[in-house]
């Protein structure tokens, strides 16, 4: 089965296309029974930070991208990547190089002179460990000077790359730490990954790893670049199109089935389907389905999977996650009697919202928690005609059976018997109950919120 792995830098929020890449390593390793491992690679020290990581481990699990086991951190590491440059040293593929950082800008500045490569070529290659100065020194890996290096890539095809444009590319600086590269493929041994799925900013990095794969021997995984994220223009995205962490669509409130839905389909394609759920995207998923060319991110069609995925939920889930997303914009917590309400309207609120603040909107009436406070309209609806009204009606009201039909009843009788119209008794009611003239019918907010929290609404306007 197969292991596949996401490995972020901690040096900033988890973007949009890091989710979509530990989307599709996610799918690959569950919808084969395979392993999704996370790694850490925290071995920039300046720029990594340990809230980073915090913000995007908080991602995947927004997501609901599970990952198995502990996250690896790369930086605690080191020692085992720098005794596999041994092994190299060892086995004679790679070699001490004493050169200085100022010998090989040197060489840099005369190549360029000459306009030749400026790869550089160390002089120490070949020379015998007898001839070596006792003085600091990098591990470089001898790299093939002749030929080519054709690797396939899953989605980018074979690939060829001419040898001369690899350097004996530092393993171990003349500190002792080894460089990014080594630990990238020492990890992925280690870790057994065997599919490696990123984004193609890293296939010029591929050629250079697949050194190291070489020079110990070591099984090579399965590679994907897939194709960067673009934006509408399509220029590669970036904050001038929005929104491009994956936080930032949390607090706008899409569900994570709809994120995770319309990330799957930015470069991956099941036929015409646009709209899965989570089993069919991990049993349809598969590295041929990913595309050649970029994907643009379009903001409407997010929109628009993601209420497909609102509508689509059940009820009860679906409350649970809009008090996540409450929790996520620093809301207090829901009441009993609002919990009660919302799962009950939640069939109405749900039609055509797109984001949880589309139900908030919605669940006005329900979620107002204290007086209700009308605005200029409703105010005017509940002069004193309208509190007399509600003064002779709440003892009707007392005693009817809370359904509709028994509701529509009374109310109609209470019309009749008060020489006026259901119509005009509706708007003085909403403004009660809502505090606003756009609200759900009057019906059915009675029905949500109950006969208690009506009547105590309805005799805050009485006379
Ligand atoms: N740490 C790299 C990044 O965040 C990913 C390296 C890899 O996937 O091999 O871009």
């Amino acid at each position: 089965p197969p292991v596949t792995r996401f490995a972020p830098s901690p040096t900033g929020a988890l973007h949009i296309g890091g989710a979509r890449t530990a989307l599709f390593n996610w799918l690959y390793a569950r919808g084969h029974g395979g392993t999704f491992l996370l790694r850490i690679e925290d071995t920039d020290i300046a720029r990594s930070n340990p809230e980073n990581t915090q913000v995007i481990l908080d991602g995947l699990r927004w997501l609901g991208l599970d990952w198995d086991g502990e996250p690896v951190s790369q930086a605690t590491r080191a020692d085992r990547h720098a005794e596999v440059a041994h092994q190299m040293l060892a086995a004679g593929s790679a070699f001490k190089c004493f050169s200085t950082p100022e010998e090989i800008e040197s060489f840099r500045e005369k190549a360029r002179g000459n306009k030749e490569s400026t790869l550089f070529r160390s002089p120490w290659r070949d020379v015998p460990e007898a001839a070596h100065p006792d003085a600091p020194y990098a591990v470089r890996l001898k790299a093939p000077r002749d030929g080519s290096t054709t690797l396939h890539d899953t989605v980018q095809g074979d690939v060829t790359w001419s040898n001369d444009q690899l350097d004996d590319m530092i393993l171990l600086r003349s500190d002792g730490t080894p460089v990014y590269m080594l630990a990238v493929v020492v990890d992925d041994h280690d870790m057994g990954v065997t599919h490696v799925i990123r984004g193609d900013d890293h296939l010029s990095n591929a050629f250079r790893q697949n050194m190291i794969y070489d020079a110990m021997g070591w099984a090579k995984p399965v590679l994907a670049h897939i194709p960067l994220i673009f934006g509408a223009d399509g220029k590669k995205l970036s904050k001038r199109h929005g929104a491009t962490a994956a936080a930032d669509y949390q607090k706008m409130g899409f569900p994570a089935a709809g994120m995770r839905n319309y990330l799957a389909r930015l470069g991956w394609s099941h036929g015409d389907d646009e709209f899965f759920t989570d089993d069919q995207a991990k049993a349809w998923f598969d590295l041929d389905g990913i595309g050649k060319s970029p994907a643009r991110f379009d903001l409407k069609k997010l929109e628009h999977v993601s209420g497909q995925h609102i509508a689509a939920s059940d009820d009860a889930a679906l409350l649970e996650e809009l008090e996540a997303y409450l929790a996520v914009t620093g809301a207090v917590p829901l009441t009993e009697r609002q919990r009660d309400g919302l799962l009950r309207a939640m069939p109405h609120l749900k039609e055509r919202a797109k984001t949880f603040p589309d139900i908030i909107e919605k669940a006005h009436f329900i979620l107002i928690d204290g007086p209700i406070v009308p605005d200029e309209k409703s105010a005017a609806q509940l002069d004193a005609v309208a509190q007399q009204y509600f003064t002779e009606l709440t003892p009707h009201l007392q005693n009817v059976t809370w359904d509709r039909t028994a509701l529509e009843e009374a109310i109609a009788a209470f019309a009749t018997a008060h020489d006026t119209k259901l119509g005009k008794l509706a708007g003085p009611l909403r403004a009660a109950l809502a505090g606003r003239s756009v609200s759900p019918s009057v019906f059915d907010m009675m029905l949500v919120l109950g006969r208690d929290e009506t009547l105590s609404r309805l005799r805050a306007f009485s006379a």
